[in-house]
């Protein structure tokens, strides 16, 4: 069976490398299909494509959108969507309206609570990338206010902490209709790492399949043995196909590498059938 990975960031989000290299490196780790999932941008799809000719491997095109469920942070991926689609082309000028004004406010935070790190936010806004937290908490390594990107995501930028700044994301069936009129397949990213219970978890499915979300990613490689097996169960019980990747951002994170999420159980429908 092909290998496929079909959750991964560039350089255009908060992934470090650029669309040309992550290609080289998922050809070199097997990868036979992969999917460029940046956060709220399709830029590097081009490059990435383009890059893709010479490597002898499959692009989907791909995003990760952010959406709002019952007043909670979702990430929502969209699969072997049309990126030139006038739906994704306003979802993703929105939710770049949203993070460039959220990284304004995240720096004006971060001074009330004296930490000036202006020249790196100017360079995070020049970039043109789909300006992330990562990318704040590499400035506070940078500046030397925090030892490691770890440590910057406990003292800083999470709930509760300076430079925090939440965000009105669209709701759920706005995000779902941007990737279905674009003739993509929306998948409900890393169903795990929101901590809701099953019961929640069941909710979201039901709300999910009413604006026409049939896809759980069941395998990542941040997603541990038991909470695939239950994803599994989920996905057997409520006829949802599945959906695998890395969720890759950085060679720097070895435990999330390209093609590394363990194979999905072979009795599930794969998402690619629907491509
Ligand atoms: P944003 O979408 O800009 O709010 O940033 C979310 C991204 O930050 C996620 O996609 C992860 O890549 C990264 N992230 C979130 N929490 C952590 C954490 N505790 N440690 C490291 N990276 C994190
Ligand atoms: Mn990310
Ligand atoms: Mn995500
Ligand atoms: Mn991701």
């Amino acid at each position: 069976m092909k290998i496929y990975d079909l959750h991964s960031h560039s350089n255009f989000s908060d992934g470090t490398l650029s669309p040309e290299d992550l290609v080289k490196r998922a050809k070199e780790f097997g990868v036979e299909a992969l999917a460029l999932t940046d956060h709220d941008t399709v830029a590097g799809t081009a490059s990435a494509k383009q890059a893709a000719l010479s490597q002898g491997i499959e692009i989907i095109s791909g995003v990760e959108f952010s959406c709002t469920w019952e007043n909670q942070l979702i990430h929502m991926v969209g699969l072997n969507i049309d990126e030139h689609a006038t739906s994704i082309q306003l979802g993703v000028q929105q939710n770049s309206e949203r993070r460039h004004e959220r990284a304004q406010r995240m720096h004006q935070d971060l001074i009330k609570h004296g930490v000036d790190i202006r020249e790196q936010v100017a360079h995070i806004l020049r970039d043109g990338a789909s300006p992330a937290r990562p990318h704040f908490a590499q400035a506070l390594v940078e500046k030397g206010v925090v030892k490691d990107l770890k440590r910057a995501f406990k003292q800083f930028l999470v709930r509760g902490k300076p430079g925090y700044i939440p965000v009105a994301w669209p709701p759920l069936e706005e995000v779902a209709s941007w990737i279905l009129s674009a003739g993509g397949t929306p998948v409900l990213a890393h169903p795990a790492r929101y901590k809701f219970t099953r019961t929640k978890l069941i909710r979201l499915i039901h709300d999910m399949q009413a604006v026409g979300v049939h896809c759980l990613e069941v395998s990542t490689c941040t997603t541990e043995a038991h909470q695939s097996k239950m994803l599994a169960d989920l996905a057997r019980e409520h006829e949802l196909m599945a959906s695998i990747g890395s969720d890759f951002h950085s060679p720097d994170q070895p435990w999330a590498a390209l093609g590394a999420a363990p194979a999905l159980p072979k009795d599930l429908q794969p998402v690619w059938a629907a491509f």
